[in-house]
């Protein structure tokens, strides 16, 4: 048999209320008044996401461009991440800025080992990236080949707006809690021996 035209169904809203009901949604309008609801893990992420502190690895101009992102003009403090910090053990995002040598390629996934979970990298300009122009044996040919990393800022330098965007991604991907496969796969690559 055909079901009643959709004008014709009951709506519930339409339906007598029982005094509890009544006095269910008066609580209930009560309680918005002074408190909200959410999901502990899109609240974590909310604060994640506005107080990354940043370790910057600076090491050739893009440390110099990087360090115009974080002064007044363009104001990392906007975003929560103005706590620079230089130990990586108070740090979780990792800002490589710079070409990287293989020598020095140790160094950064030491740094990178001793930083907190979850930890984020954020690799800046084309040395970084790629190794920019330096196609050379002793320059590290993009830094993902011995850390993960999550937003790559492309230019030579990028700009201070490249890299909030950056910075802008990498809270989005946050806050949406983005599978990182990347990170969760990472192996130190067995070339690279331990420094200590
Ligand atoms: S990408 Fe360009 S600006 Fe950045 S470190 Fe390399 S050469 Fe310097």
């Amino acid at each position: 048999m055909a079901s009643a035209p959709l004008a014709q169904q009951a709506n519930p809203s339409s339906l007598p209320q029982t005094a509890e009901d009544v006095r269910s949604k008066q609580l209930e309008d009560a309680s918005r008044s002074f408190a909200f609801t959410s999901r502990l893990d899109a609240l974590v992420a909310w604060g994640r996401k506005n107080s990354l502190w940043p370790m910057p690895y600076g090491t050739a101009c893009c440390g110099i461009e990087l360090m115009s992102v974080v002064g007044p003009k363009y104001d990392l403090a906007r975003f929560g991440a103005e706590v620079v910090r230089f130990s990586p053990r108070q740090a979780d995002l990792l800002v490589v800025a710079g070409t990287i040598t293989e020598k020095m390629a140790p160094v950064l996934v030491h740094i990178y080992e001793q930083m907190l979970e979850p930890k984020y990298v954020l690799s800046m300009g084309a040395c970084a990236s790629s190794g920019g122009f330096y196609r050379a044996y002793h320059v590290l040919q993009g830094i993902e080949q011995v850390i993960p990393v999550d937003v790559f800022v492309p230019g030579c330098p990028p700009t201070p707006e490249a890299v909030l965007d950056g910075v802008m991604s990498l809270q989005k991907m946050i806050a949406d809690g983005h599978p990182r496969p990347w990170t969760k796969q990472w192996q130190r690559p067995t070339w690279i021996k331990p420094i200590f």
